[in-house]
């Protein structure tokens, strides 16, 4: 962590005296560049980065007169990586002791303490970006996380956040205590439509980018072999939450892990779908016609499975079943793991490409999901998620060829945010 430290101290340094006149010009000598949207990677590829922004991808070429530049002719080279679905205020849930523990034992502010290390995990492991969809009952404190990053307080990923989620009164933990305790819950309570208004507002107020709620709860399987759910909202109520976050340009993300879940979340008109366990073959053509991402998060289904029994085995076995089929149809899928749903030290996120690849999907394919994809999803596509002119310079280093082993993403040795150097380990 000191030498990661160091690194970033030195190129907080440079631009503070190079100001004055024209920004800082660093450039990067890349073995093998993948941009995050070509379907080949580019040999020998030199990237100019002035200031916080790339200027130029070339092939080969030299770089301009004077200026430092970044060997990283023996790696591959590639955008920052995009994690659409984390919890940077949550440490791991398996078991509701586990959640129960955390709302109950640690306060907001220590909680954010956690968070903001976390963030400095998912960026060291080469994460440049996040959509943070929920606190888990910390409130607005991923607001405060976001914007301590984004003023360069504590290093870390850039946030859209979603602050504190929905279910109806009754939904959603902590539940089970005796009515005369006044627990904290993981989400806000809200109903009716003119509540889910009302919230949405107060949501957006408080510095929510994305609005997201819980389609549905009690997962189980029915003779017709269909992951079922039960639903939370009523249509009238769920319609209220996209349509009010729609007309402030907010974007829904809704949990629904059964069939049931997912089909109300879509009439309802959400943009994403997070889990989507219980996605069906018309679901998934839906899907497609509406240009509604899928977020699977197979990191956390296939981790927290043994530990919760019941139908959790079964149900990371539908994704991995589900999820050649919505490559074949066509259903957008953006990276997203989950994050936080597993403890943030124990397991890097990056290991979600792994299970890209082993259901399905080419390593570029793969790639491109944790990339360019997801930027698209953020409505950052003129910011992250390639290595093109006028993107920011957010980009990382392996030094092996992930289109051969696609572990390597899980073994990020340099990583650069907005033109900074936050990783630079020897290749
Ligand atoms: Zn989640």
């Amino acid at each position: 962590m000191r030498h990661l430290l160091a690194v970033v101290l030195s190129s907080l340094v440079i631009p503070i005296f190079a100001a004055a006149q024209t920004p800082h010009r660093v450039a990067i000598r890349a073995g093998k560049l993948i941009d995050g949207k070509s379907d080949k990677p580019l040999e020998n590829a030199l990237i100019v980065i002035e200031g916080d922004k790339i200027v130029s991808v070339t092939a080969g070429g030299s770089a301009p007169a004077g200026i430092e530049v970044i060997d990283l002719s023996k790696s591959t080279v590639l955008p920052g990586f995009i994690d659409t679905h984390t919890h940077v205020l949550l440490n791991g849930d398996i078991t509701a002791e586990d959640y129960d523990a955390q709302l109950l034992k640690q306060s907001i502010p220590y909680r954010a303490i956690l968070a903001a290390r976390n963030a400095h995990i998912a960026l060291s492991h080469g994460f440049t970006t996040l959509r943070d969809v929920e606190t888990e009952g910390a409130m607005y404190a991923d607001v405060d996380v976001k914007t301590a990053i984004a003023g360069g307080e504590v290093p870390g990923p850039r946030m859209q956040v979603a602050t504190r989620a929905m279910t109806p009164t009754g939904m959603y933990p902590l539940l089970g205590y005796s009515w005369e305790l006044k627990v904290p819950t993981g989400v806000q309570y809200v109903d009716g439509a003119e509540g889910a208004r009302k919230a949405v507002r107060e949501q957006v107020m408080y510095g929510a980018d994305w609005i997201k709620y819980y389609s549905d709860r009690r997962y189980h399987f029915e003779s017709d072999g269909v992951l079922h759910s039960m639903v939370n909202f009523t249509d009238e109520e769920a319609k209220a939450i996209v349509d009010e976050a729609h007309r402030l340009g907010k974007k829904v993300a809704a949990h629904a892990i059964g069939s049931d879940g997912i089909a109300a979340a879509l009439r309802a008109g959400v943009d994403t779908i997070e889990h989507g366990d219980g996605l069906t073959g018309a679901l998934m053509d839906e899907m497609a016609k509406k240009g509604v991402y899928w977020v699977p998060t197979l990191t956390v289904g296939v981790y927290v499975a043994p530990g919760r029994g019941g139908n959790w085995q079964k149900m990371a076995d539908l994704q991995h079943e589900n999820f050649p089929k919505a490559i074949k149809k066509g259903v957008k899928i953006a990276l997203g793991t989950d994050a936080g749903g597993f403890d943030w030290k124990q397991l890097n996120q990056a290991k979600e490409f792994q299970y890209y690849v082993q259901y399905g999907m080419t390593p570029m394919q793969a790639i491109q999901a944790g990339t360019s994809i997801p930027a698209e999803l953020l409505g950052w596509s003129d910011k992250v998620g390639t290595i093109e002119a006028g993107k920011w310079a957010d980009i990382v280093a392996v030094s092996g060829d992930p289109l051969k082993d696609i572990t390597e993403l899980e073994r990020v040795k340099f990583v650069m945010k907005g033109g900074a150097v936050y990783k630079k380990d020897a290749n």
